[in-house]
């Protein structure tokens, strides 16, 4: 059976040592999570992930959901109580606004929960997960009186929440979508339609399940300006609160998918279904990039939980596992081979996956750090640059962090031999796991795309000349530092080369945008190695400073060896992504549709 161990120590070390949280207790929430409370709630939280989420699990691998009869849907065994207990304890509140029943605490503390969440069960992760990201969208969008009547319930997980945009000839282009929504005379519509690929649509998690749907009013322009966000609970609230007569959504069916299985996924069928207009009439997709981006940062997440729960399971396996003989003679002369963690190779892979794991998380609390200040400072400037971070990075994480974290399940899975390929070790469930986050939230083709051509360019590139300015005057402070050349150097030279992938972009992209469009997906990944290595250099020098003021210790050294590592064996790929992009779209681009 697969084991979880949540990295408190690491989250405790970002928290703490990297990016001092205390720093920011002006900002409203952060005085409540003192060092002692942020441990406190992170204890419970690795708790409730180890003891209760990750048994469920393979169960809800195994069982998947079932539609019945009636078009209600059985979740696996074990979840209804644990979403209960999830939901008794508030985590799904964590740091959701108090005035609706929320604890208020800093997102960035529930960003950690969450990756310990996700790597215990992914599937059951993601029917609190969709249900915060329609609850941000409602807080942005929504009416008084639709924030008053649904936020509370599920912030308290008696109510969830789900998104629905893709439709069967609708997926990335959403101005394709049929949808459609009629107005009736009191102010409310009806909404026609059928979604397909819904998660956590239809459950019997919760005692009503609030859809944020997509639809285009009659009348209203084609393509996607004409796209309204509406509200449609599947049954129908009455004016004290209480739940009325169900709404004219069904689930059509549930799809039997490649990996998490203890999620839904269905087809909603939309008949004349009562809906709520969210925000301004055909303006939709703003409303929904609140829950896009939103889910898109929890997605990323998901890379790096998967990431991490299969390396644990590829680390243990490796010290454990006897084959063969450590090319400098045998290690464990006394066994009939040596465990496999002697093997360079062996140690190549569990190093690639950790040293993108620690990273990884580094930028992901970096990130919800800057998302609590864009959504709490007082201060407009802080406000503005939190969120031109938040822009620039949303797209970096989610395409960089699910694409390398999908390819480490994959590399920990390999660590097994054949063993991994067998179901009952449970690493390849890890891989089937991990591949959707490649996939839904926009494709990662779309969010290098989104990051190539529209966020480089936000404002006069405003973000992305402050994150070179950043870096760049971190890796010129420790230039000089002996200690710190083996992280400041490498940092140099990848910044160096996404400089001048930035550059060439502007010049050959303008006149030839197949460019631009050829070189998104390296230019991405070139991003998001530069950006990994700036985390690296950081807690390198924060591990450095600490070495130096109490003495090394077993962490701490281990923190500094798997970031040189990642400096020297992964962060050269960043010349070979520049290399690609500076290649132009010219082969690319050149055999005619029906040479494929
Ligand atoms: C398990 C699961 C859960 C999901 N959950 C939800 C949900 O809760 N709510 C919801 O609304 N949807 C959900 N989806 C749908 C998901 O978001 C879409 O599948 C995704 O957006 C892609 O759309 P598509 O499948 O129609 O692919 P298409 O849009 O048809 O794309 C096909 C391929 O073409 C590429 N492509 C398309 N346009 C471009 C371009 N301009 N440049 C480069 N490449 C391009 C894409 O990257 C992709 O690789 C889910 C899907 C799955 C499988």
């Amino acid at each position: 059976m697969p084991i979880y161990k949540a990295p408190l120590d690491d989250v405790n070390f970002l928290f703490n040592d990297v990016f001092q949280i205390d720093r920011y207790d002006n900002l409203p929430g952060f005085t409540d999570a003192s060092a002692d409370v942020r441990e406190a709630i992170l204890g419970e939280a690795a708790k409730l992930a180890e003891e209760v989420l990750q048994p469920l699990n393979r169960v809800g691998d195994l069982e998947g959901c079932n539609r019945n009869a009636d078009g209600s849907v059985t979740t696996p065994k074990g979840f209804k109580q644990a979403f209960k207990q999830v939901a008794e304890g508030g985590w799904l509140g964590l740091s959701a606004p108090s005035e609706y029943g929320g604890q208020g605490l800093p997102t960035t503390l529930s960003q950690a929960v969450n990756e310990f969440q996700i790597s215990a069960n992914m599937a059951f992760s993601m029917y609190g997960g969709l249900t915060m990201g329609a609850i941000a969208a409602l807080l942005v969008n929504g009416s008084q009186e639709q924030k008053k009547t649904y936020v509370p319930k599920m912030i308290a997980g008696e109510w969830t929440g789900t998104m629905n945009l893709t439709e069967p000839q609708c997926g990335t282009d959403l101005g394709l979508l049929r949808s459609k929504a009629v107005r009736q005379a009191d102010g409310s519509f009806k909404i026609t339609g059928t979604k397909i690929f819904i998660s956590a649509g239809e459950h019997d998690l919760a005692d009503n399940i609030i859809h944020l749907v997509l639809a285009r009013i009659e009348g209203a322009p084609a393509g996607i300006k004409g796209v309204s966000l509406f509200v449609v609970p599947k049954t129908l609230v009455n004016a004290d609160g209480s739940l009325g007569a169900r709404n004219g959504v069904t689930c059509g069916s549930i799809e039997h998918k490649m990996g998490i299985h203890g999620n839904s996924t269905c087809v909603m069928n939309y008949d004349n279904a009562v809906g709520w207009l969210v925000g301004e009439e055909n303006k939709g997709m703003q409303g929904m990039f609140v829950m896009m981006n939103e889910a898109r940062l929890g997605v990323a997440v998901q890379g790096l939980a998967q990431s991490e729960v299969a390396y644990q399971n590829a680390a243990a396996y490796a010290r454990d596992r006897l084959q063969g003989r450590a090319p400098t003679g045998a290690k464990a002369a006394d066994k009939p081979a040596d465990p496999i963690i002697v093997h360079p190779d062996v140690r190549r892979t569990l190093l690639t996956i950790r040293a993108f794991n620690e990273a990884a998380r580094a930028l992901v609390v970096w990130t919800a750090l800057k998302s609590d200040v864009a959504h709490r400072s007082n201060d407009a400037k802080d406000r503005e640059a939190a969120d031109d971070h938040m822009g620039l990075m949303t797209p970096v994480l989610k395409g960089f962090l699910t694409e390398t974290g999908f390819a480490n399940t994959v590399q920990a899975q390999q660590m097994y031999g054949g063993h991994g390929y067998i179901a009952e070790q449970g690493m390849e469930q890890f891989v089937r796991d991990a591949r959707i986050s490649m996939i839904y939230e926009g494709a990662n083709a779309i969010q290098a795309l989104d990051l190539v051509a529209r966020k480089l360019s936000r404002n006069g590139g405003r973000a992305a000349m402050s994150f070179f300015a950043e870096v760049g005057a971190f890796a010129k402070q420790h230039g000089t530092d002996e200690a710190m050349k083996p992280y400041s150097a490498p940092l140099a030279k990848a910044l160096g080369d996404l400089q001048q992938a930035t550059t060439w972009l502007i010049s050959n992209a303008m006149t030839k945008p197949d460019n631009a469009a050829a070189a998104a997906t390296d230019y991405l990944h070139l991003f998001g190695f530069t950006t990994l290595a700036y985390m690296w250099a950081k807690m390198a020098k924060v591990a450095l400073d600490k070495i130096a003021s109490s003495g090394e210790t077993a962490y701490l050294k281990t923190k500094l060896v798997t970031g040189r590592f990642f400096m020297e064996r992964m962060l050269p790929e960043t010349a070979l992504h520049l290399a690609r992009i500076q290649s132009g779209s010219g082969s690319t681009m050149e055999l005619a549709a029906d040479a494929f």
